[in-house]
């Protein structure tokens, strides 16, 4: 990923940020940043780049010509394709929130204008901006601090960056609660003991006393974020009364993902904010009054909108008042162990060698054209390779080619599951699904899957996996 930021202190922003985490995330080619001064673009023989505002008023406005040109020269040397955002730190932009960096991460060129003195022109910021972010009620003299901020809290979430992934998912504000306390070396300081169960050793204990302790600090310090984890709590004490099948549901709170639409008794409505897809559980007592139904409706006036009912009930509600139709039926097959599944007889655990000679390793996005002159599926190809790019997907090899594939879906689903019919028989994909699965144990997930009703072979599949089928079916609606 690459940040490219736009201002007129170049030195201050590279200073700041070449050093600690993103500077030595830059030197391992983690990631890329660079700042293009504005001035450098001006075509004033004096190299000025403000003027008065119209109207008159205190101070000076940035012109439109540097901004724009220098924007320009970032994007026409930007490859083709690229998934891009132009973001203007402005005071009167969205609040910028870790849900917000996450966001940010998952595009691959990130552009970040710094205002000056008044701001920028705004015929300028109507052309080249797609978000403007705040980083709080407060007036900066420039934009390159919140820039830095931004570059930061988004640098730390792209793979690699932070030595230790997982601890990025363990933080603050991941599922609306703030992180524990933490305590190292002494034991013992000013006579403050470290907590006995930390020095227990015992993991679920350790792992009990701190989301205890996040909920308090939560509770305590930000009652704002505990009202919405407490609504997600509610909403997955519903969701458990049915577990296979909204276990896709139940996995988007637990990852931290979900925004709750519509909340009541008897339904629930969530977005999953990676993907943008729409769950529905449950259904009202009078769908004449069908509140969801409402949102659900301003949902699709603002954009596309893909929509996952669970359970028959509501699909033929959902095709008059939204005029969505069924796109796939599926059940969902979950995994309800948290003990790895035994690889014995599918592949070495220490080399991912099958016992035919398979070797099963990540796909980079250097194996995009392999998989996809193999791809039959239903999901558009650019998906499948921002899947590849995001590491999401592991592929079976066999004398260097790809025979066979499986990704993660990006709300959390495995599926993708590919074997070329030359290397089918061969317990290929019982040993890609085993890999998916294990890893999503590791990463303490619920592993889970879904499956096109009449995908006979995906059944038994899932079935010799052991995985536990939902006897309702799942309706994609788009
Ligand atoms: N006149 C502007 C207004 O009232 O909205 C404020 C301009 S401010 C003095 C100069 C620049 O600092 C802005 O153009 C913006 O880039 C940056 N800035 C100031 N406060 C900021 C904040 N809270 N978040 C992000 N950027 C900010």
């Amino acid at each position: 990923m690459n940040f490219h930021i736009l201002t007129l202190f170049p030195d201050m922003v590279m200073n700041g940020l070449m050093t600690s985490i993103t500077g030595r995330a830059v030197q391992q080619n983690k990631i890329g940043i660079e700042a293009v001064n504005i001035r450098d673009y001006t075509e004033d023989r004096h190299q000025r780049v403000d003027d008065y505002p119209y109207g008159g008023g205190a101070g000076m406005l940035m012109q439109a010509q540097p901004v724009y040109d220098a924007c320009k020269s970032v994007l026409e040397r930007l490859p083709e394709g690229r998934k891009r955002r132009v973001i203007y730190v402005t005071p009167q932009g969205e609040p910028f929130t870790q849900q917000k960096a996450k966001e940010f991460s998952e595009s691959e060129e990130l552009l970040l204008l710094c205002g000056h003195y008044e701001g920028i022109d705004e015929r300028v910021l109507e052309e080249v901006v797609t978000d403007y972010i705040s980083i709080g009620d407060y007036v900066l003299t420039g934009g390159e601090l919140a820039a830095m901020v931004i570059v930061d809290a988004v640098a730390r979430l792209v793979p690699g960056v932070l030595h230790n992934d997982i601890s990025a998912e363990t933080e603050s504000f991941h599922g609306y609660l703030l992180e524990y306390p933490q305590y190292s070396r002494p034991e013992s300081w000013h006579g403050k003991e470290v907590p006995p169960v930390l020095l227990s050793g015992n993991k679920r204990e350790i792992e009990t006393w701190r989301k205890k302790q996040a909920k308090e600090r939560t509770r305590e310090r930000r009652p704002d974020l505990y009202e919405k984890y407490c609504a997600l709590e509610e909403s997955k004490a519903f969701l458990m009364k049915q577990k296979l099948l909204h276990m896709d549901m139940i996995e988007c709170i637990n990852r931290g993902q979900a925004e709750v639409l519509y909340r009541s008794e008897r339904e629930l409505l969530l977005r999953e904010r990676c993907s943008g897809v729409l769950y529905h559980a449950g259904a009202p007592e009078n769908p004449d009054e069908w509140e969801a139904g409402q949102i659900l409706l301003k949902e699709k006036q603002n954009g596309k909108l893909c929509l996952v009912l669970h359970g028959e009930q509501m699909v033929t509600c959902v095709e008059e008042l939204l005029s969505l139709r069924v796109s796939l039926t599926c059940c969902q097959a979950v995994c309800t162990r948290r003990e790895k599944l035994p690889v014995r007889g599918l592949y070495r655990q220490d080399t991912f060698t099958t016992v035919l000679g398979y070797q099963i390793r990540s796909l980079g996005e250097a194996d995009g054209d392999a998989v996809l002159a193999e791809y039959e599926g239903n999901m558009p190809k650019a998906y499948v390779r921002e899947c590849i790019r995001k590491g999401s997907m592991k592929g079976a090899f066999l004398d260097g080619q790809l025979c066979g594939y499986i990704g993660m879906h990006e709300e959390g689903a495995i599926g993708l599951l590919y074997v070329h019919p030359d290397h089918r028989r061969r317990k290929l994909a019982q040993a890609l699904e085993t890999v998916m699965i294990n890893e999503g144990l590791e990463r303490g997930e619920i592993p889970y899957t879904q499956i096109s009703a009449d995908n006979q072979a995906a059944i038994l599949l899932q079935e010799k996996l052991g995985l536990c089928r939902a006897k309702i079916n799942l309706y994609w609606m788009e």
